[in-house]
């Protein structure tokens, strides 16, 4: 497929912010262990607490309490496997979540879930809350982005003498965090989903609280996480959180984008069902089933059209199995199987809406309004011709 390609997956990664890129070359031009006294060690110092700085103002954090690591995944299973007696944790929550639960010795206390993706705390069995109990709860899910009421489920933990964390790896970068104000326990972010590099991200340890360190060795992030600090990730990391706060016209721009795509959808197929949409949601995702559908196939067919979405739990390289997350919200399998999930980023543009709505015109064999030249090329693809699965 020859031609500009419109990438909206952006709950899976996001492109590399050129400010980000930029922060990255530099760093490699330097040598230098930042654990090191002379001066191109002080030097990789400056770059790691100045991405520090910029993280931790984009979540209204103090920079004493952002840990770097690598990536949201590495966060969770530090924040699930601290030695917890229990955890409170949703079907809904990301596999690094769910299976970082399954790896520690604690009791795994389900949150029920009701019919719009969000958790019933009241629904829970506190009987089970013994001393050095953990809540956690996603801010927002990867594939549906609906949102959860964090402030209240921090306020539920803390009057139960219960410990909280927050994966906030899809919500960091694109709406605005305030961890002071949230008052949770722990926040796990991912660089890679605003528009940082891969592999890099932080776990928020709020002052004061005691987490013993998950990857043991030299005494880097103050006795906090071992290993040589990725001074390159980290400035790329830093620069990206710094122009995510910048860029206070985001929320607006995406959440306008994301509601055109999909009136687009509902005018040109109206039995399709999206997703999660009756409650708070991020501003970017769209969650499209299409009953009777193949969610695979549809996939397919988009990427022959140039346009690239996920399916399913399709954050997991490849996977296009059956979602845990549709099924924890009580979604009909028929339904589920049908799922794509199209995510849009700091990047999208009016255009990558309307090659959308061309590509899928196309596939389901309607006609739309679309006039864009390589939307014209779109409708002329073969393969597409057989629209009808
Ligand atoms: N939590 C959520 C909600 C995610 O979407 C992801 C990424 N798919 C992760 C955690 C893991 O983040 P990372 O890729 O940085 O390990």
């Amino acid at each position: 497929m020859s031609g500009p390609r419109t990438y909206l997956d952006y709950n899976a990664t996001a492109p590399l912010r050129p400010e980000a890129k930029a922060a990255i070359c530099a760093a490699l031009e330097h040598v230098g262990n930042a654990s090191s006294v002379h001066g191109e060690g002080r030097k990789a110092r400056d770059i790691i607490e100045t991405a520090r700085e910029q993280v931790a103002a984009l979540v209204n954090a103090k920079p004493s309490e952002v840990v770097f690591t690598g990536g949201a995944t590495e966060a969770n299973n530090w924040a699930l496997r601290a030695g917890w007696s229990a955890v409170f944790v949703a079907a809904f929550e990301h596999e690094s979540v769910l299976a970082a639960g399954e790896a520690s010795d604690a009791r795994r206390v389900p949150i029920p879930v009701g019919a719009t993706g969000s958790a019933d705390l009241a629904a829970c069995d506190l009987t089970a809350a013994p001393n050095r109990s953990l809540l956690t709860l996603q801010m927002a899910n990867n594939e549906t982005g609906v949102r959860q009421d964090i402030c209240a489920a921090a306020e539920w933990a803390h009057a139960r003498g219960i410990a909280f964390h927050t994966d906030a790896a899809q919500t960091v970068g694109r709406i605005a965090i305030d961890f002071a104000a949230l008052r949770a326990d722990l926040m796990s972010l991912s660089g890679h989903k605003f528009g940082g590099p891969q592999g890099i991200g932080a776990l928020v340890i709020r002052d004061g609280f005691e987490l013993a360190p998950f990857l043991k060795g030299g005494g880097q992030e103050r006795r906090r996480r071992a290993g040589t600090e990725n001074a390159a990730a980290i400035a790329g990391l830093g620069a990206a959180a710094e122009a995510a706060a910048g860029d206070r016209s985001y929320e607006v721009r995406i959440v306008h984008l994301r509601n055109r795509l999909e009136a687009g959808v509902r005018k040109l197929t109206s039995s399709a069902i999206i997703i999660g949409s009756e409650g708070p949601r991020l501003p970017n995702t769209s969650c499209i089933a299409m009953p009777g559908r193949d969610a695979a196939t549809l996939v397919i067919k988009l990427d022959l059209a140039g346009v690239a979405v996920g399916a399913g739990s399709a954050c997991s390289s490849g996977k296009l199995g059956r979602s845990h997350i549709l099924a924890a919200m009580g979604i009909a399998e028929a339904v589920a199987a049908s799922a794509i999930r199209v995510s849009l980023g700091y990047g999208t543009t009016e255009r990558d809406i309307d090659e959308f709505l061309a590509a899928w015109a196309q596939i389901h064999g309607r006609a739309t309004t679309v006039a864009s030249a390589s939307a014209a090329q779109v409708r002329a693809t073969p393969e597409l011709e057989t629209a009808g699965d």
